[in-house]
């Protein structure tokens, strides 16, 4: 279970294993290959380990985090597509989700730690706009991994865990003035020091396997591939990482031929990458963020802010996109609220996380465009939701600071 290779997507030789993140002769990610060549569910298995096949560790953990998927009858009714297909991870007992820290980050952090263990542990320092900090601050709640963790200052709020730390001091939370890619600033200085090791980001492939669970769950449950993938991105790395789940299941052989195509969503007016897209492969600075400090502090998804987003290095946003074809979309918060509305509605009051009511709202703007088919399969990545009943089902702990510093800064580790 869980046998795997590395290789770089750009030379294509097999890289050692040792929480490996990048060749070190190649620019660009590297990739998992997996020993399973058809994926076998294992539903003894824990949470998302069900797909350890397909995931890059050996062991598991305790857990019931996995990404859900459903056919939403109210939903289809009212956006027109009787072949649309949602897949949920966050908090939503009434569908049997139970990711308690409200996103889809908890698929990443979970093989992740676990894939860290296994090959050499140390302390992880993870950059985080918030959902990837909460997601990882639980995990050391819960397991014990030592973890120290960057966030803006205004993302504090947004930083908590419902499990009591086993042991105190394992979660040291810096906050920076300044927004997320300054956290990856001071997160990137922090490593340079012995034992301090990088969680990785986009070139973690246990991160990316992680997040590729919600296609394989979607293809298990829908029996195919879907025609389309919608999905809200500020790395884009969800994008990336459904392209490898869909060539894998291709590979497989059961689930059909073609992959789906993409559909990936910014918060406007911070929207990078779409207009990249539009244009090139290359992400300009001017160009395609101008103004980003002012941009950023004005969308209603700020976990979609990311500045440096793996979009145009191989293996990255922009072959994924040219791959498996289709669009970007720029949705304003205005949109995104209204179809946030219309979700809850039709699903018993969950509350969406902005970013997934901004994947929300890029749906229906396609059908209005003409863009999918209706009668097309159609899958909704919903990334987050179900913060309210959390906090009403559990203890929250908010983790304590224990420094501020300025992005050109060194905190006390
Ligand atoms: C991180 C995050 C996203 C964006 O994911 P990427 O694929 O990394 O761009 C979308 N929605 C939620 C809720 C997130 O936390």
């Amino acid at each position: 279970m869980g046998d795997y290779t590395l290789r770089c997507v750009a030379g294509g030789e097999i890289l050692p294993e040792h929480y490996t993140l990048s060749c070190n002769k190649h620019v660009g990610l590297i990739r998992t290959e997996y020993a399973a060549r058809q994926l076998i569910v294992r539903p003894e298995l824990p949470g998302i380990f069900r797909y350890i096949d397909w995931l890059p560790v050996h062991g598991t953990l305790s857990t019931r985090a996995r990404p859900i998927t459903f056919h939403s009858q109210t939903l289809c009714r009212e956006i027109g597509l009787p072949n649309l297909w949602v897949t949920f991870t966050g908090y939503y007992p009434e569908r049997k989700c139970f990711v308690t820290t409200g996103s889809f980050k908890e698929l990443e952090a979970l093989p992740t730690i676990v894939r860290f263990a296994e090959n050499g542990g140390g302390t992880m320092v993870i950059a985080s706009a918030g959902n990837t900090g909460r997601a990882f601050a639980q995990m050391a709640a819960e397991f014990g991994t030592s973890v120290v963790i960057v966030v803006p200052e205004s993302s504090t709020k947004n930083l908590w865990t419902v499990t009591e730390p086993k042991q105190p001091n394992m979660i040291k939370l810096i906050t920076v003035h300044g927004d997320y890619t300054d956290a990856i600033t001071v997160a990137n200085r922090i490593t340079e020091h012995q034992g301090y090791v990088p969680e990785g980001g986009a070139k973690n492939v246990a991160r990316r396997d992680g997040m590729g669970t919600v296609l394989l769950d979607a293809a298990i449950t829908i029996r195919r591939m879907p025609d389309h993938y919608f999905q809200a991105v500020g790395s884009g790395t969800g994008g990336i990482a459904t392209w490898e789940a869909a060539m894998r299941l291709v590979a497989d052989g059961r689930f059909g031929q073609n992959v789906p195509q993409l559909h990936l969503a910014q918060n406007l007016p911070f929207i990078p990458m779409v207009n990249a897209w539009k244009e090139r492969r290359i992400l300009l600075l001017e160009r395609d963020m101008p103004d980003a400090e002012e941009a950023i502090a004005q969308v209603s998804a700020p976990v979609l802010t990311n500045r440096s987003p793996p979009y145009s290095i191989p293996g990255g946003v922009f072959e994924a996109m040219t791959y498996c074809g289709n669009d970007m979309y720029a949705i304003d918060n205005a949109k995104a609220a209204d179809a946030g509305r219309l979700f809850s509605d039709a699903e018993n009051g969950v509350d969406l996380d902005p970013a997934a009511a901004v994947a929300t709202a890029a749906l229906i703007s396609a059908v209005n465009n003409g863009t999918v088919d209706p009668r097309d399969t159609i899958l909704l990545n919903i990334t987050g939701g179900g913060y309210v009943r959390v906090r009403e089902d559990f203890d929250i702990f908010p983790i304590p600071i224990a420094e501020t510093v300025n992005v050109d800064e060194m905190p006390e580790i």
